[in-house]
């Protein structure tokens, strides 16, 4: 269901078996341990919860949800005696966009019945927050670009940056904001880290982290660039068509493939991002009326 990997001393990454490779994080303290982020599906996050139950001597006293998405936060509810952390961002979006999400699912199929999002309970609206726990300290940082509320969790001595969806294997800014996005990875690549583990993906390495980085920032200017070229065509939407993920510098195979649709969806939203509207496509040849 997942794969788990030992980070470094108490800190430890689960990598989901069944969906976009998304990943959490728990870092064990002296007496209680944080949680970052769930699972996408409940049998997942049920067995991440059994899991660590079984192999760790304390309990989960709070929750990192790194954003709102929900493959990220739609496990709380299955550790009710934790507290959930999270941007201010993230409770007022989990509330407007999250609850009607969850209830558009629940009408669509099986999957989500026994799932009741928790919503944050212990929130900041900027800066950071710190958590000393035991030993370890780890510090809760904003990395907006992926999404608003986006925040990532440091733990400090050890030089591991639980990244969210600020770190993917291809960067996806369709519910956020490419400028961000970019300062973000910049703030990330000045933090001398050990590892990142992305909110999807594999762990990056601290031989990689840099090359990692300067891609998916190359990856940023071209697609901005491509977007310009486009607004300058009769039917923009024709032309981003054509704009392939590996003239970006990015693999048609990252996240099992799933990289091609992202950076389709990518293109299109930071063109209505930058213009305001969809970009046009041409008329479909069923629809020329001779
Ligand atoms: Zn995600």
């Amino acid at each position: 269901m997942f794969q788990y990997e030992r980070v470094a001393e108490g800190v430890y990454s689960f990598q989901s078996e069944n969906y976009a490779q998304v990943t959490a994080g728990l870092v064990v303290g002296a007496k209680w341990s944080v949680l970052i982020d769930t699972l996408a599906l409940p049998e997942e996050t049920k067995a991440l919860q059994a899991f660590i139950e079984e192999h760790t001597e304390v309990p989960i006293r709070y929750i990192v949800n790194t954003h709102y998405h929900a493959d990220h936060s739609w496990g709380n509810c299955f550790f009710p005696n934790a507290v959930i952390i999270a941007h201010s961002l993230c409770r007022q979006l989990m509330i407007t966009r999250g609850q009607p999400a969850l209830e558009r699912a629940k009408q669509s199929g099986h999957t989500f019945v026994e799932v009741e999002l928790k919503f944050p309970n212990l929130t900041f609206p900027e800066g950071e927050m710190s958590l000393k726990m035991g030993r370890k300290c780890i510090r809760i940082i904003p990395l907006p670009g992926h999404s608003p509320d986006g925040i990532g969790v440091l733990v400090e001595d050890e030089r591991v940056l639980f990244a969210g969806d600020a770190v993917m294997p291809i960067p996806y800014i369709v519910d956020g904001n490419i400028e961000q996005m970019a300062e973000t990875l910049k703030r990330i690549s000045r933090m001398r880290l050990e590892n990142i583990v992305p909110g999807h993906g594999d762990i990056v390495l601290r031989g990689e982290i840099k090359t990692k980085l300067r891609e998916d920032l190359d990856y940023l200017a071209c697609i901005q660039k491509e977007v310009k070229k486009a607004h300058r065509r009769k039917f923009p939407g024709d032309y981003l068509d054509e704009v392939d993920i590996a003239q970006c510098g990015k693999s048609r195979v990252l996240l099992g493939g799933l990289a091609v649709e992202l950076h389709r969806r990518n293109l299109r939203a930071l063109y209505r991002q930058m213009y305001g509207e969809a970009p046009a496509r041409s008329p479909k040849e069923e629809e020329v009326p001779w």
